[in-house]
């Protein structure tokens, strides 16, 4: 928890450490996995998409999705994963997407939530 920079790293209910993504992003430092004493956090897992763990719009909750101007989680993105469709439809490539969750706490209605990819 002290070893991340972005604070996002708190102690959830059952005494693990969580992420929590209402308060910045992950920068994928690996800071986290150097400070565990027990090795327990991998630093060999280099690509960062193979984690599943995505970024993934409420469109119920979303402004643009209704009809609201509202962009920003677009310039939160720093790997352009999220692209909208016209003025409105903001979504997540998700092969694009690294799950760094920089995209959450921007967000003005809290319409994004990072969750593990659900394949089909
Ligand atoms: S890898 Fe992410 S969670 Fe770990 S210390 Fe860096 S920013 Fe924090
Ligand atoms: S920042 Fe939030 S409300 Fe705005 S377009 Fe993106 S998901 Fe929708
Ligand atoms: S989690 Fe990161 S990569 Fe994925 S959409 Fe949000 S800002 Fe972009």
């Amino acid at each position: 928890m002290n070893a991340c920079e972005e604070k996002i790293i708190f102690l959830g209910a059952d005494h693990t450490p969580c992420l929590d993504f209402t308060k910045g992003g992950c920068t994928f430092c690996e800071a986290c996995a150097s400070a565990c004493p027990s090795d327990v956090l991998s630093l060999t897992c280099k690509d960062q998409k193979a984690l599943h763990v995505k970024a993934q719009i409420d469109i119920l909750s979303c402004m643009a999705w209704h009809q609201s101007l509202c962009n920003s989680c677009l310039d939160a993105c720093e790997p352009r994963a999220i692209l909208f469709l016209g003025l409105f439809r903001p979504h997540v490539e998700m092969d694009v997407c690294t799950g760094c969750g920089m995209c959450v706490s921007i967000c003005p209605s809290s319409a994004i939530l990072i969750k593990e990819e659900v394949k089909v």
